[in-house]
């Protein structure tokens, strides 16, 4: 990732390392090797989406029993189009309300290095199984609109922790989050907590995040045991 031109980075002493890993159900969860820990919940880019999706699939509804082109039908799609520009600018303001608070709290930590899994991996964080039962072309939707999410957290998250001269490097995250730092096996999470037969047990997205850190710091996963931990709702 390059930093965009122009922007004077203040000057940053501090020395303390933080990884996040993204996703849908909390948009950051982040862990630094200082032992605090920060979750950011996607609640609020979710029913934005929620919301939309219900909306569009009503007017496409009215606008399938009209005539194409007719007046009625050009009402419903200018409604539509509506809808999409506004939702959009919603889920921009929950971004960047989102990765102001991450800044806030690296400022709050003394964070010089931010890592942050490779998106690639991303697929794992959507939404429980339940949700693929839907049709195909929704679930593409959902996918691109998270590709989208995802790539404009990176954005906002590059160019405001460059303000503050803190760093953002992003990482391979393979099986990270399937990986017991502890004993090394590997297991995928069923649940919203890693618990692992080695009796070591941690927030899922926490845990994710504790193994981009310690892989990029150590060279190999270690665990990290948090001494606090913030759970924080973007209104
Ligand atoms: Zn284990």
């Amino acid at each position: 990732m390059a930093f965009e031109d122009g922007i004077n980075s203040k000057e940053n002493l501090d020395q303390g390392v933080a990884a996040i890993d993204l996703g849908e159900i909390h948009i950051i969860a982040s862990v630094t090797n200082q032992g605090q820990g920060l979750i950011i919940t996607g609640r609020k880019a979710r029913s934005i989406k929620r919301l939309r999706n219900t909306k569009i699939k009503e007017l496409q509804r009215k606008m399938a029993h009209c005539q194409k082109g007719s007046r009625q039908w050009r009402k419903y799609r200018r409604a539509l189009n509506y809808i999409l520009s506004k939702s959009r600018a919603q889920l921009t303001d929950a971004l960047h309300k989102t990765t102001r608070e991450f800044v806030h709290w690296c400022l709050e930590n003394t964070i010089k290095d931010v890592v942050v899994g490779d998106v690639e991996g991303i697929q794992r964080h959507t939404s429980p199984k339940k949700k693929q039962t839907k049709r195909k072309r929704s679930r593409r939707t959902n996918q691109k609109l998270s590709q989208w999410t995802f790539s404009k957290t990176l954005r906002y998250l590059q160019y405001k922790l460059a303000a503050e001269g803190i760093s953002l490097k992003k990482v391979n995250e393979a099986y990270t989050a399937q990986t017991c730092p502890v004993c090394g096996k590997r297991k995928k999470p069923s649940s919203r907590k890693y618990r692992c037969a080695c009796g070591y047990v941690q927030h899922r997205d926490l845990h994710g995040a504790s193994n981009i850190l310690t892989q990029h710091i150590y060279g190999h996963y270690q665990e990290i045991v948090l001494k606090e931990y913030k759970y924080l709702r973007i209104a």
